[in-house]
């Protein structure tokens, strides 16, 4: 239903919920969020989600102590495969625990994706379609988690707009569009993503919206668009107008 992502320098997770507090008006059954967690050393990198049923106020209640970082992304769901639960609520996560995933819209072939990987041996811990992504992902070969996403796309029938995070990849967040909406947000040294520019208007008037059959890769001083083929694309920002 909604998705927005943030990299840059400010502390994420508050960001994020304001985000998704700001999708409210769409209604959604449950929210969730997963950030690169922080650290150096021993404690760095590693992702870390947090995600509930109900409203935003319950997804934030549940927020572990620790949960400091500056990339990350959230969701609200709007349940169409899979009862809303905490478990079916996204980000959607890998066996691995390094890849996670938020999405809108449906895997039209995710049954028999899923009757596949399971037959691979992978076991899913939810009953939606956005799962098959998130172990698609993390079980590519492919050197850069662009291709690692565009190597599961190929293989994927339906509508999506998704935002990703992998614990390998921490200075960057890959989106992708097909039939729902994915706008990116220009700011300075950080760069934001969302499903709905309402999300964004707080922050910067700076847009790039993306078209079906685009992807882009965001990090916190720079960003790049090219299609689900890897052909670069030149997506300008644009000004929006918005009424405060
Ligand atoms: N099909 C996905 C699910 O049921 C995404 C729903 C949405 O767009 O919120 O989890």
């Amino acid at each position: 239903c909604g998705i927005v992502g943030y990299i840059g320098k400010r502390d994420v997770a508050p960001l994020l919920l304001e985000g998704l507090q700001r999708l409210e008006y769409r209604g959604y059954d449950s929210a969730g969020i997963a950030i690169h967690a922080k650290g150096t050393g021993k404690a760095a990198g590693g992702l870390k989600t947090a995600k509930a049923k109900g409203r935003v106020r319950e997804l934030e209640s549940r927020l572990p102590k620790r949960f400091a970082g500056t990339a990350g992304i959230a969701h609200t769901r709007w349940a169409t495969h899979g009862a809303p639960t905490d478990e079916n609520a996204h980000p959607h996560v890998d066996t691995e625990g390094k890849v996670a995933v938020v999405h809108n819209g449906i895997i039209d072939n995710a049954d028999e994706l899923r009757a596949k990987l399971t037959a691979d041996g992978v076991e899913f811990v939810s009953e939606t379609d956005t799962e098959v992504l998130a172990h698609l992902i993390g079980r590519s070969q492919a050197p850069t988690l662009e291709e690692q996403v565009r190597e599961a796309l190929r293989v994927i029938e339906g509508t999506y707009g998704i935002a990703v995070l992998h614990a390998d990849f921490p200075e960057r967040i890959v989106v992708a569009r097909n039939g729902s909406p994915v706008v990116l947000g220009i700011g300075e040294k950080e760069m934001f993503v969302s499903s709905d520019v309402a999300a964004l208007v707080s922050h910067t008037r700076q847009v790039v919206t993306l078209d079906d059959g685009e992807m882009a890769t965001l990090k916190a001083d720079d960003y790049r668009t090219y299609t689900t083929e890897g052909s670069h694309t030149s997506a300008q920002p644009t000004t929006v107008e918005w009424e405060a």
